[in-house]
C-alpha cells in the first residue's frame, strides 16, 4: 500500500479512480494537519489515497 496522498483536482465529480480506473467512488479517511483537518479519499481497489482540496 501506497501512503502517499495524491494531490488533485476535482472536475465535475470524484467518483472515478484516477490511477486505476475503479467507478464506484471512495472510502473517506480524516487526517489533521497544522492548518486544518484533510478530509482524504481512498480507493478501495488501489487504495491509493487522494486529497481533492476538501477540508473539515
Ligand atoms: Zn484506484
Amino acid at each position: 500500500m501506497d501512503d502517499k496522498v495524491q494531490v488533485i483536482e476535482m472536475g465535475e465529480e470524484f467518483r472515478i479512480c484516477p490511477a486505476c480506473g475503479y467507478k464506484d467512488g471512495f472510502h473517506s479517511m480524516f487526517k489533521r494537519t497544522e492548518a486544518a483537518t484533510k478530509w482524504l479519499f481512498i480507493c478501495p481497489s488501489c487504495h491509493r489515497i487522494f486529497d481533492i482540496g476538501f477540508t473539515v
